[in-house]
């Protein structure tokens, strides 16, 4: 059985006292017992969410590390490092990190490489971007972007990656893929993994969704075969909005 997933990608927003206060909203709410629910707070507040989610079943992610150990990279946070605060989980490869922080699929291979020597489970996004949707170059980009920073993993490796869908055109944008979109792009990304891998592995791997979804469209979406959940931006900084997104399974 595929894992439910809907992790909510805070981005920068919220500082300590805005943090605290969300996650004791989040806290109040009430999840199914088959989804898993993930936060990803700024790297400031990721000791103090951990601590505060101690006992809860709100797991504590990560938005981003570097590929190296250690070292002379300044502004920079290792996987050991988010280790240390109790992360298990980094989100990889969202389009923002590619867009503005020019992270390439080869730089985005070496961080898959240096999470999973870190035993960290990678939630790894990508998507086309408007131009490449309306000249029906999706499959193709989305395929490139898998292949070029995961394919260089044996097959065990699938059992630490979730993958994440998010077409450019619809983050933050308001504009949502449909849910026929969205499953035709994810049945689109399991043969993709199947054609490589085998079906085992294409077919026990989640996909998630993530692109303006909110409580209004996430029941259409995730009851799609393909669709295993979601990576939220905007509506996870909101606790009703988020748990309503949570429980449209
Ligand atoms: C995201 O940033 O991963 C995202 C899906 O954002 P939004 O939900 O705001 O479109």
């Amino acid at each position: 059985m595929r894992k439910k997933i809907v992790a909510g990608n805070w981005k920068m927003n919220n500082d300590l006292a805005q943090t605290e206060t969300l996650i004791t909203e989040l806290k109040a709410q009430n999840g199914a017992a088959d989804v898993e629910v993930m936060i990803a707070p700024s790297f400031t507040n990721l000791w103090q969410a951990f601590n505060a989610l101690k006992g809860s079943s709100i797991e504590v992610i990560a938005q981003n590390m570097h590929f190296a150990e250690s070292g002379a990279y300044t502004g920079e946070v290792s996987a050991a490092m988010l280790k240390s605060v109790g992360i298990k989980t980094v989100i990889l490869g969202h389009s923002e990190r590619r867009a503005y922080f020019n992270e390439s699929d080869a730089i985005l291979a070496k961080k898959v490489d240096a999470a999973l020597a870190n035993e960290l489970q990678i939630i790894f996004c990508f998507g086309e971007e408007l131009a490449d949707r309306k000249s029906g170059n999706q499959e193709a980009i989305v395929a490139n972007q898998i292949r070029n920073a995961l394919f260089h993993l044996n097959a065990a490796a699938f059992k630490n990656i979730v993958l994440a869908y998010e077409p450019v055109w619809a983050i933050g944008t308001g504009e949502t893929a449909t849910a026929e979109q969205a499953q035709d792009m994810h049945a689109f990304i399991r043969k993709t993994i199947a054609n490589t891998y085998g079906a085992e592995v294409a077919d026990s791997i989640s996909i998630l969704y993530g692109g303006s979804c909110k409580p209004s469209n996430a029941k259409e979406i995730f009851a799609k075969p393909d669709v295993d959940g979601g990576l939220i931006g905007g509506a996870a900084l909101n606790a009703s909005d988020f748990f309503a997104i949570v429980n449209a399974f």
